[in-house]
């Protein structure tokens, strides 16, 4: 007896991210090996949640009636109705959802659950691991019994949806590995070209060691965990994989992966990455890699992940894996890292068992083995997790997070920093947690939303903030996001951290003051955006200026700007690196930037190396060519230009924002002596908070014989008055417009680097 299975892997967006596709695949090869007719399909959604989304649900709609499926199989599920229209439509088709670790529950539509029911672990302090060879095996015996019209009702490791009920079938069965050939070749659903799969999922050791017992941490402390729900007792408080590693020999393993890498880059040659699913799978990395070369492997990167204090406690373990690495022609890639947060409360409150500082001393061992180490890296894939907010998350907790992103250039790290919030399963510790809390909610608040669809993770409980600052801050943070996008994501969020510390409004009063937000923000990039391309009679005459290439400076600098936005990006900032960097600039004008760059002592010959390929400029606080003498020395060197921040018009508020009495003096001495030794200035004007009368840059510019370029950075403008900024740039243009001068506007945004001042000799047409 054969049965027709459609197996569907629905994705958030067009993009594939880490989740395993093998998976599923695997489930398909062994439903055809047993002679089932049995479809896969991977489904992009547009996740616009609108009309894409519902055009990608027509197709799938099309698919199913076109398979005429009598078991529909999903591991993950955020938009059920397609699904569940076509159960309705085609008599006696049913839906399962299979977990394999994650957590799972049922939602309205699904007949079957597979793998959410594991067992206690021997020790019976927390549920078992569970792994793709028991899923699948469950899974198999569901199709043979449904294949042959029998009863579905003992069937180990399989629990039934009957009248909404849960009715939890026997654990799942013992673990017996065997060859996993997933099928590769999957059906695309998607509404434009689809992404090329250079990432697959290899299957090693399932759960996870980290086995701390979260009851013990203070947001836990008397909780009871319900006994009618199986939960991860232990481990991270949010995951569902913690304190259960079902470990098998080690050449057993490797014999496994290596054989599912080969028929991966057999059948998929496109492949460039294996994902290893195993969370302590540092022990045999090296032997793992070097069997795959002595195998014959083609070179590929191989990605695991890794907590932060094993990194740094199994460090000789890595070193040999890299060698393994190096000595096959492969590369590898700790492409996961559990960070979630950089503060320590927020650590406790997900059970971590590491600090900030563990945490800031892994990322240190990861940059110094890339540095050291070609077949290395750390921040390609970026996997790593970070979960901004959950229900007890205040703004002093972000604010902390992101000052420490900042501070330590973890930018690198992450994908997208403030999207990911917590997921809430009732099989995870911090679900029971919030419920005490009375955090869960039936539904999602009007305007809120989980984050689990966007990502295309299975649908979560709905949850809301304890604390209505950090409502605002989350809806805020959407705000930006949508208005100014990803890049400057952490300064976004450090404007929006320090705004929400200071409100005191309550839920009520969240919709208004968003509003309030939204319109100073339009008005605020309705100004910029006019200035910055759409100038007319009466505004101030454009700077004369070039494109250049940005040679970025990480080092040190001799001021203290709260909103220092030079170090949330880490780059390495030796001599030999930031050669490499000049060298790979094309010839053309070059623009030295970030952080400080006359506090090299090297800056001067890395000006020389270039001043004859075009025009040489540095983006600086000016006070080093107050003395004179290096002032000459570096337009001898072949400086022709600087852009001088002077951070406030006056020097009470500059030396209040650059955090340095005397700053601004110095700065300004050095304009001078810039201007004596015959560079083109620029005076870079930060638009912040701080300052009271901006238009007054118009005339220091003057003074000093310099164009004028106006940074919009938001975390140093605030929330608090977008509108009052707004007027601001308009009475700023006014003056200079009055006063003739130069001025550039840069977006709302992070600041430009990328332009050079030129004299009017060395004018190209340019364009903002
Ligand atoms: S989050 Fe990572 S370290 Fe924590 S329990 Fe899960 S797999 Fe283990």
């Amino acid at each position: 007896m054969s049965l027709r299975v459609g197996f569907v892997l629905p994705y958030g967006q067009r993009d594939d991210g880490f989740f395993p596709d093998t998976f599923l695949g695997q489930l398909c090869a062994d439903a055809r090996a047993d002679g089932h007719v049995a479809r896969i399909a991977r489904v992009y959604y547009e996740g616009d949640r609108s009309a894409g989304d519902a055009a990608v649900a027509d197709r799938l709609a099309a698919w199913l009636d076109d398979g005429d499926f009598e078991l529909i199989v999903a591991e993950r599920i955020f938009d059920p109705a397609p699904l569940v229209a076509y159960r309705a439509r085609r008599a006696g088709a049913m839906i399962a959802l299979v977990a394999r670790g994650d957590s799972i529950e049922a939602i309205d539509g699904v007949d079957l659950l597979v793998g959410a029911v594991r067992g206690a672990t021997r020790a019976g302090h927390t549920r078992q691991a569970s792994s793709i060879w028991q899923v699948a095996d469950a899974f198999r015996t569901l199709v043979a019994r449904r294949a042959a019209g029998g009863d579905l009702a003992d069937l180990a490791g399989v629990s039934r949806i009957i009248d909404e009920q849960l009715v939890a079938g026997a654990p799942l069965p013992p673990l017996v590995a065997r060859p996993l050939a997933p099928v590769l070749d999957h059906e695309v659903i998607a509404l434009g070209p689809p992404p090329v799969i250079t990432r697959r999922t290899i299957f090693g050791n399932p759960g996870c060691p980290y086995a701390a017992d979260p009851l013990t941490q203070p947001l836990y402390r008397g909780l009871r965990l319900p006994d009618d729900v199986e939960v991860a007792r232990r481990g991270c408080a949010f995951c569902s994989m913690g304190g259960d590693y079902a470990r098998r020999v080690d050449a057993e393993v490797v014999a496994s992966l290596v054989a599912q890498a080969q028929h991966i880059l057999r059948g998929a040659p496109a492949t460039r990455e294996l994902v290893l699913d195993d969370q302590a799978s540092l022990r045999y990395l090296a032997e793992l890699i070097g069997a795959a070369g002595d195998a014959g492997v083609p070179p590929v990167r191989w990605l695991f992940a890794a907590r932060s204090d094993t990194l740094v406690r199994e460090r000789a373990r890595l070193d040999d894996a890299i060698a393994a690495a190096t000595s096959a022609g492969h590369s590898l890639e700790v492409y996961l890292t559990g960070f979630e947060a950089f503060s320590d409360a927020e650590l406790a409150r997900y059970n971590k068992g590491v600090t900030v500082e563990d945490q800031l001393a892994a990322v240190a061992a990861m940059r110094a083995l890339a540095r050291a180490h070609p077949a290395f890296h750390y921040a390609d894939a970026r996997g790593h997790s970070l979960i901004l907010w959950n229900p007890w998350t205040t703004p002093e907790d972000l604010a902390d997070t992101i000052a420490a992103i900042r501070a330590h250039g973890l930018v690198e790290l992450f994908d997208e920093l403030g999207r990911n919030r917590l997921r809430l399963y009732p099989d995870l510790p911090i679900h029971h947690a919030a419920a005490r809390d009375g955090a869960l909610t039936e539904a999602w608040d009007d305007g809120d939303r989980g984050a689990g669809r966007g990502k295309g993770y299975h649908r979560e409980r709905p949850w809301r903030f304890l604390d209505a600052r950090t409502r605002l801050a989350w809806e805020l943070a959407e705000l930006l996001r949508a208005r100014l996008g990803r890049d400057g994501e952490a300064a976004q969020l450090h404007a929006v951290a320090a705004f929400a510390q200071t409100w005191r409004g309550d839920t009520a009063a969240i919709a208004a003051e968003r509003a309030r937000i939204a319109a100073g923000l339009d008005a605020l990039i309705g100004v910029t955006d006019r200035l910055a391309h759409r100038r007319g009679p009466g505004d101030p005459p454009r700077g004369r200026q070039r494109r250049a290439q940005v040679v970025r400076l990480t080092g040190a600098c001799n001021n203290g700007c709260a909103t220092c936005p030079n170090r949330e990006r880490y780059l390495p900032d030796d001599a030999d690196a930031v050669r490499a960097r000049l060298a790979a600039c094309d010839a053309g004008p070059i623009v030295f930037a970030g952080r400080e760059p006359t506090m090299r002592d090297d800056l001067l010959a890395l000006v020389a190396r270039r001043a004859t390929t075009g025009p040489t400029g540095v983006v600086s606080n000016g006070r080093r060519f107050a003395y004179r003498a290096y002032a000459e020395a570096a337009t001898a060197a072949g400086l022709s230009a600087a852009s001088i921040k002077l951070f406030a018009p006056d020097a009470s508020t500059a030396d209040r924002v650059s955090r340095v009495d005397g700053a601004h003096a110095q700065a300004l001495a050095g304009c001078r002596a810039l201007r004596a030794a015959g560079a083109i200035l620029e005076i870079r004007a930060p638009l912040h908070a701080a300052i009271v009368d901006l238009a007054a840059y118009a005339e220091i510019a003057r003074s000093l014989d310099a164009q004028l370029r106006l940074d919009v950075a938001i975390d140093a403008i605030g929330l608090a008055d977008l509108a009052a900024a707004a007027a601001a740039v308009t009475a700023l243009a006014a003056r200079c417009a009055t006063e003739q001068v130069p001025l550039e506007v840069g977006p709302v945004g992070p600041a430009l680097h990328g332009w050079i001042p030129v004299g009017a000799d060395e004018l190209v047409p340019s364009a903002t």
